[in-house]
């Protein structure tokens, strides 16, 4: 996967993971920038920098990994002070995560000194004829040119803001950058396209950061700069010109949350927010790579491997808990779709698993973080038997990405909520585009239905969350059950598993996930007025079959809670209690069906008085056996 990171080129723009501080003022910078910075790691990232104006000239530090490792690197230079400076989180999109392609970035003169979120489109154009120039780059990353497109336009006698506007002609993209010129120390620059920016006004000092997560303790007031304004930042004052260098008004807005509020937006929990972030992460994953139109998925970060990948013969998933559910459907999505053979497998059973691998084998590994031990094991054992490893990761750079040969990254952003959800729905999003891709490139069928469908899921999650207080007056019902069963078929069985699980971890009700028709080899026999059942329904071509097992199950009192299908009101004599979801096509039901499940743990565990953030005994990342 390692090498494959412009992946994130269409869609990295749109969404805003990484950071940036920046200050001015007559207090030190460094211990400024090291704390915003802290208070943006919330959002992930892969290594730090920063740029500090100190004796006459700018100083750089950065590191690859935790803020934490640069702030020890900085420990005992004593000497790095000065009143102006700019810091960075990144989350790298054009060259790997290294301490070369970190920011803050530098022009062949080292005058002009960048931190930049977002992607600079036309950044190979522009690389390529800065070259012909004359200038020379030392990393890999589009940033870099926005500092040596400056100093081309200052070898023209520019002054520093004409170039700098000159320069900002010239690029396409998203960004926010700051910006420091060493021979002009009392002025901090900010710019902003479509990549967010916020002023913070202090007395005799300002901000600048990202988010305003990173000025908390340090201002409430502040200015939000708006696409295309640029911001000429002294210790005494701002000044905002738009791209036309006009001078345009700027309000001070007075904030009034505290950090952690701030980083959830409006919602009390991590967890929420990240079920509302639904229908954006399946966006996120399908920009760029679905061409509904012309019938298409590109996925260039298997281009390299494209031609192995046509011989596949088999297809193994490898994963841990709600990765390795998003993998069951990805079972189904692969053999109905790309008529390939498919095997999922929990990572922690297949790394000690007698194995005999085959050729034309392929190996997926799916993992939000890419660090999960297990899964990372697995992939390590299909790689020295030979076979190709691919990677579902969300975390850039991460060790998983950089372990499989080829793979495709979520860009779900980073999930803060331990149990997972807005990381499945784009496991579903990536896995459904594979098996679209996998087919095509086996030549086997064509998929226009489905990817016309696949388009039209954001705007459903969006009709589903609407209705998220039904999911919660349900969930008052039911908080106090000590048991749950959940029931689907087909698409809907590793819904049920994962809609047990989130019980699980979120509420700590007991809760089994089942093939509903299992239901008669077993589990029937609990059924009884305290056992309710969570039965996902949508209408289908087995949906006859699931009207059986609820006719079984209320047959012996079993309360039933449906997930059914809008306009399918026959389920009404059959449950107690109905959601209704639009209708889609079977393959890509659990998109719609999880969300209210997800929904449902959510506000039981809440109701229950739990911190649905942070479940007890469990770890975001799962980092050992
Ligand atoms: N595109 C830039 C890079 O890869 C910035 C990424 C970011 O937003 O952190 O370095």
């Amino acid at each position: 996967m390692s090498g494959k990171l412009n992946l994130m080129q269409k869609v990295a723009n749109l969404y805003n993971m990484c950071g940036i501080v920046g200050y001015i003022g007559e207090e030190n910078s460094l211990p400024i920038l090291i704390n915003g910075l802290k208070a943006l790691e919330y959002r992930g990232y892969d290594s730090a920098g920063i740029a500090i104006f100190s004796n006459n000239k700018v100083k750089v530090r950065k590191s690859v990994g935790e803020v934490k490792i640069l702030e020890n690197d900085l420990k005992d230079q004593t000497s790095l002070v000065g009143h102006l400076g700019i810091g960075h989180t990144r989350w790298a999109t054009h060259g790997a995560p290294s301490v070369i392609n970190a920011h803050p970035h530098s022009d062949c003169t080292r005058r002009i000194f960048v931190v930049h979120n977002g992607i600079i489109e036309n950044y190979k154009e522009l690389k390529k004829y800065l070259q012909n120039r004359g200038h020379s780059f030392l990393s890999n990353t589009d940033t870099e040119i926005v500092s040596h497109l400056i100093e081309d336009f200052l070898r023209e006698k520019k002054d520093f803001k004409t170039a700098l506007f000159d320069a900002l002609k010239m690029i396409k993209g998203a960004y926010a950058f700051a910006i420091i010129d060493s021979k002009n120390p009392d002025t901090l620059y900010a710019v902003r396209l479509s990549s967010p920016l916020v002023i913070g006004v202090g007395k005799h000092e300002n901000f600048l950061a990202s988010d305003p997560s990173a000025l908390i303790g340090k201002t409430k007031d502040v200015i939000y700069l708006k696409d295309g304004e640029i911001g000429e930042i002294t210790k005494g004052g701002v000044s905002i010109t738009n791209l036309r260098k006009q001078k345009t008004p700027s309000e001070i807005v007075r904030l009034e949350w505290d950090l952690e509020q701030a980083q959830k937006g409006n919602y009390p929990h991590f967890m929420l927010k990240e079920i509302f972030e639904g229908a954006e992460v399946v966006l996120y994953a399908l920009r760029g790579r679905l061409r509904s139109k012309e019938n298409l998925v590109k996925l260039g970060g298997l281009e390299q491997v494209a031609e192995k990948l046509k011989e596949t013969k088999r297809l193994l998933i490898l994963a841990c808990g709600t990765s390795y559910y998003a993998g069951l459907v990805g079972e189904y999505l692969f053999e109905e779709i790309s008529k390939i053979p498919t095997e999922v497998h929990f990572a922690s059973e297949f790394r000690y698993r007698e194995e005999p691998f085959e050729k034309k084998t392929v190996a997926i590994a799916i993992s939000q973080s890419g660090e999960t031990a297990d899964t990372l094991a697995a992939i390590r054992k299909a790689k020295k038997n030979g076979i190709l490893t691919l990677g579902i990761v969300n975390t850039v750079g991460s060790t998983i990405a950089r372990e499989t040969e080829a793979g495709v990254y979520n860009h779900a952003g980073p999930e803060i909520g331990v149990a997972s959800t807005k990381a499945f729905l784009s496991q579903l999003t990536v896995l459904t585009l594979m098996a679209v891709y996998l087919s095509k490139s086996n030549g086997k069928s064509s998929n226009h239905a489905l990817l016309y469908e696949l388009e039209r899921i954001p705007e459903k999650i969006r009709t589903i969350l609407s209705k998220a207080s039904e999911v919660e007056k349900l969930a008052e019902k039911y908080k106090n059950c000590d048991n749950f069963l959940f029931l689907g078929r087909r698409y809907n069985y590793p819904v049920a598993l994962e809609g047990a699980l989130k019980l699980k971890e979120i509420s700590y009700i007991h809760a089994e996930g089942y093939g509903a028709g299992e239901m008669k080899h077993g589990p029937i026999a609990m059924i009884c007025e305290k056992l309710p059942t969570m039965a996902i329904v949508p209408q289908n071509s087995i949906s006859e079959k699931m009207f059986s097992n609820l006719e079984e199950i209320k047959a012996r009192k079993g309360p039933i809670f449906a997930i059914a299908t809008e306009g399918d009101e026959g389920i009404e004599m059959l449950a107690d209690n109905v959601f209704f979801i639009p209708k889609t096509i079977e393959p890509l039901e659990p998109f719609l069906t999880v969300i209210p499940l997800q929904l449902f743990a959510y506000y039981i565990g809440t109701k229950r008085g739990f911190n649905v953030d942070k479940p007890r005994n469990l770890a975001k990342s799962v980092t050992v056996e």
